[in-house]
């Protein structure tokens, strides 16, 4: 398939379009560099552009007779949409809209977006099944379900299908070390606690220890970012006209932020320096995937099923690039 990747040089996008140039499709990434990474994909498929340069992509769309899109370019930090959330409606909203009308105007039937749990919110009860109740609590999570919305209602009144995975918390690096997560500034934990590990950050704070669940921190379902581009690829295999499907994508088993700490600690070798600190605003205690439904039908089996072997990966990385990217 002629298959256009935005935020394509992005971390889980990277890591699909790898999978996808390896399974033969033609793949072009599209991508500002703004989070993402000129070194993260082969120079030959990047076009570097913006989102909301809707020509520049409508001409790609013609010129390279896409068939299919994977849709990953947006912004992520949830803090972040609380205090700017015109920057999240602006880019992941409206400019999105554009690029999904550009589709349709352009016969183009095939559509993978990138979603989120943070779209169910705080819920009542985990494991988050798809049919959990979607109430988001930050303008990152309203803007993903507006998105998810009208790729229905899309789907509802033209020929065009749509598959929305819902990402849980995306971690660990390529098996081969030489793609992996390097954000500026790093808000994720795993790295976080990596660096933390290696000297390159004074201590880990650990956001909370007051929560109802086994250790007192938060428990998060961490998925590997191979399982989550594998995810794409089968999904894209699986579109038809008028196909609406929405999956969690995790490996349905949660770990504490100890949990995590401990384990970086047993794959290093090295001590982490911890603080503990006070809640961060909008987090709820526990995120754990529901994903019976992705694996039931579109076969998904995640080769990462364990912290530990997520975390060896992304330790990996870390040791073959401890600058990230730009310190090559
Ligand atoms: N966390 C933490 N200290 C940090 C970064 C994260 O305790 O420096 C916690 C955070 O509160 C959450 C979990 O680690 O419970 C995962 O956070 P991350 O930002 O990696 O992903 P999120 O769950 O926000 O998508």
């Amino acid at each position: 398939m002629r298959i256009l990747v935005t935020g394509g040089a992005g971390y889980i996008g990277s890591h699909t379009v790898r999978q996808l140039l390896a399974g033969g499709h033609d793949v072009t990434v599209y991508d500002n560099l703004d989070a993402g990474h000129k070194r993260a994909v082969p120079a030959e498929r990047l076009v570097v552009g913006d989102l909301r340069d809707i020509d520049h992509l409508d001409n790609l769309l013609v010129v390279n007779r896409i068939e299919a899109v994977v849709h990953f370019a947006a912004f992520a930090a949830v803090g972040e949409s609380v205090t700017n959330p015109a920057k999240y409606y602006t880019n992941n909203l409206l400019y999105s809209l554009h690029l999904l009308d550009r589709c349709r105007r352009n016969g183009i039937g095939k559509f993978v977006f990138s979603s989120t749990c943070a779209i169910y919110g705080e819920p009542d009860q985990v494991p988050i099944t798809e049919s959990t109740p979607q109430r988001p609590v930050n303008p990152y999570g309203n803007t993903k379900l507006a998105f998810e919305r009208a790729l229905a209602d899309y789907a509802s009144a033209y020929p065009f299908g749509y598959c929305a995975l819902r990402y849980f918390n995306a971690a660990g690096a390529a098996a081969d070390g030489t793609i992996g997560e390097d954000h500026t500034p790093e808000t994720h934990l795993i790295p976080i606690v990596i660096q933390a590990a290696t000297g390159k950050r004074p201590h880990v704070e650990i956001f909370g220890t007051d929560y109802p669940t086994p250790d007192g921190t938060c428990v998060r379902d961490y998925v590997h970012v191979d399982d989550l581009a594998s995810a794409h690829v089968l999904a894209l295999a699986q579109l038809t006209p008028g196909a609406k499907l929405a999956y969690n994508v995790g490996i349905g088993r949660g770990y504490s932020v100890r949990e995590v700490i401990r384990t970086v600690e047993e794959v290093t070798g090295m001590k982490v320096p911890v603080k503990e600190g006070p809640r961060r605003a909008g987090d709820p205690p526990s995120l754990v995937a529901g994903a019976d439904k992705i694996r039931a039908e579109l076969g998904w089996a995640p080769k990462y099923d364990n912290l530990k072997a997520i975390i060896e990966s992304a330790w990996r990385w870390h040791k073959a690039h401890p600058a990230g990217y730009e310190g090559e």
